[in-house]
């Protein structure tokens, strides 16, 4: 099972509607319009760890 990043819903990776390459990781969306939304700005449904310290 994974996530959907964008609203979150768990999805089967079977199932999901659409998948994306992202920073060489596989992400599912569980409809065409999740994909569409995460398309249009990936950065916002993606944590980004890598520039952030927490010390
Ligand atoms: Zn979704």
């Amino acid at each position: 099972m994974v996530k959907d990043p964008v609203c979150g819903m768990t999805i089967e990776e079977s199932k999901a509607a659409a998948t994306e390459e992202y920073q060489g990781a596989t992400l599912y969306f569980c409809s065409d319009s999740c994909h569409s939304k995460f398309q249009a700005n990936p950065a916002q449904y993606v944590p980004v760890e890598t520039t952030k310290d927490p010390g």
